[in-house]
């Protein structure tokens, strides 16, 4: 079968990305990524879809599987921390991962769940501590440290690999 094919970085556990081969066929186009939640997922695409529309579908169902998948992971690590965001929400920054207000109000750039799990707890942990210290200072890194004890490794794999988080 002959079909354009997509090329998205997947969520390999705990390597490093593995890439997926998405086949955009003509009247939908399927997703598959190895998580937990969701395994796959069409999104409609129609016969004359553009390329526009297609990335379009692309990134609203990224937006949609991003704010499930860090909720879920806020959640769960602010239980372990004892703190509680007062919300979770995921945006189209352009420049940050995310970002937490002083109201406890906690945004993550959708783009981060294309990169491996460790990554993305990472992030989230990153965003909790700055409930208990809105800055970055010695001990707020030592909080994030007593989360992700590997934490700097995950910090230099976002500043590498940062350009290739896109849809
Ligand atoms: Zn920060």
């Amino acid at each position: 079968m002959d079909f354009p094919v997509k090329t998205l970085w997947g969520h390999g556990g705990n390597s490093l990305p593995r890439r997926y081969e998405t086949p955009q066929m003509h009247v939908s186009l399927t997703l598959f990524l190895d998580c937990p939640i969701s395994t796959k997922k069409t999104v409609g695409v129609s016969k004359k879809s553009k390329d526009v529309d297609v990335r379009n579908a692309l990134v609203e169902w990224y937006e949609e599987h991003a704010l499930e998948r860090l909720t879920e992971k806020t959640n769960r690590y602010a239980g372990i921390m004892g703190v509680s965001p007062n919300s979770i929400s995921v945006r189209d920054y352009k420049s940050r991962w995310g970002s937490c207000s002083s109201k406890g109000e906690i945004s993550y750039n959708w783009r981060i769940i294309i990169a491996p799990h460790h990554i993305v707890d990472y992030v989230v942990v990153h965003e909790l501590c700055h409930m208990q210290h809105p800055n970055h200072s010695p001990a707020y890194w030592k909080s994030v440290k007593r989360e992700v004890s590997d934490y700097e490794i995950s910090r230099q794999w976002l500043k590498v690999h940062a350009d290739e988080l896109v849809v």
